[in-house]
């Protein structure tokens, strides 16, 4: 109950066992980051900053978005992680001042980080101020939308021209502030390998992931038995995706709905996943989830699900083996 869970406010996040985890919050506004800080968030696991361009007759500006990233930051004070992914525009959400082409399969189409590579200058004004926000706190930049390892270099090599503007103008900024991916496309789990050797993290994207995985519309209801992030094949990538970040030493969050899901929670703590980023108000809950979960026996769990056959198979396993998730 919430009242048995506010107990778990101000506490570490630790499985029975002792296996700590970050719990973060999704946001999509520098005033979301006040209440993730009400709900004991630890940090920001994804800012949708699309919504700063949305429903409005001009782009941000680049001191905009500096002030709406710099307070998100102090929001939640100057050690914790706060992940803004660049705008990820395009898929369900539309903006009609870029005029982009009507598309027939928007989801599959011009969006997020495509657009931000086919506008330099625009995606520049943004990466300009997340950097000048990061002198304030400890922000990391994430990519939405990757799909190539060509892909991560030209925005890294933007990230970078970013960075010699502002020393050139002697604006401060922090010079070793991370640089990660969200993995939402299949071809970039299955690159995940190669992928991790260049970035500073991953964050599994699992709405869209599952929707490329299953070829199923995230949108539409009639699909909604594909629309499962317990299904067999999606989580055979998420655990390939865990291995080949863990191998390269670098860390793995989720910042899709699946996340704070609690059914998938004791799988992926099985599989290893370093941080989870939810909505702030599944995180005191989600905590004490954690902490009636013995990790090491969940590695065999997670091992025996990706064996299974279905979703289903996954789901009575889960039940069956973890009750109190159930
Ligand atoms: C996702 O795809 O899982 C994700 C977190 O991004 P969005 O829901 O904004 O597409
Ligand atoms: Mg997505």
């Amino acid at each position: 109950s919430q009242a048995e869970n506010e107990v778990f406010r101000g506490r570490p996040s630790v499985s029975a066992n002792g296996v700590q985890v970050e719990l973060a919050a999704n946001i999509g506004s520098a005033q979301d980051a006040v209440q993730a800080k009400k709900h004991d968030a630890e940090g920001i696991g994804l800012f949708r900053t699309e919504f700063l361009y949305m429903g409005r007759d001009t782009l941000p500006g680049e001191d905009e978005q500096y002030g709406a990233y710099r307070s998100a930051a102090e929001a939640l004070g100057p050690d914790a992680s706060v992940v803004i992914r660049t705008m990820d525009i395009g898929g369900d959400k539309e903006l009609p001042l870029l005029e982009l082409p009507r598309e027939d399969n928007p989801f599959l189409g011009y969006r997020a980080l495509r657009i931000s590579l086919d506008r330099p200058q625009l995606f520049k004004t943004q990466l300009r101020a997340i950097l000048r926000a990061s002198a304030h706190g400890n922000i990391k930049v994430m990519f939405p939308m990757v799909a190539t390892l060509g892909e991560w270099r030209r925005a890294k090599a933007l990230l970078e021209e970013a960075r010699e503007e502002l020393r050139a103008e002697g604006k401060p900024f922090r010079d070793d502030m991370e640089a990660g991916i969200m993995i939402e496309i299949p071809a970039a789990a299955m690159m995940a390998d190669r992928l991790a050797r260049e970035v500073d993290f991953f964050s599994i994207g699992t709405n869209d992931l599952v929707q490329y995985t299953m070829a199923a519309d995230r949108m539409n209801p009639k699909l909604s038995y594909l629309s499962d992030p317990l299904h067999p094949p999606v989580l055979r990538l998420i655990d390939r995706v865990i291995r080949a970040a863990h191998a390269e030493g670098k860390w793995v969050g989720m910042c899709g709905e699946m996340a704070g899901n609690p059914l998938a929670v004791p799988l992926l703590l099985g599989m290893g996943l370093d941080e989870f980023s939810m909505s702030s108000s599944a995180i005191l809950g989600t905590r004490a989830l954690l902490s009636r979960l013995n990790q090491s026996e969940l590695a065999e769990l997670a091992a025996a699900a990706l064996d299974l056959d279905s979703a289903d198979d996954v789901r009575a396993l889960v039940e069956q083996r973890v009750p109190q998730a159930a």
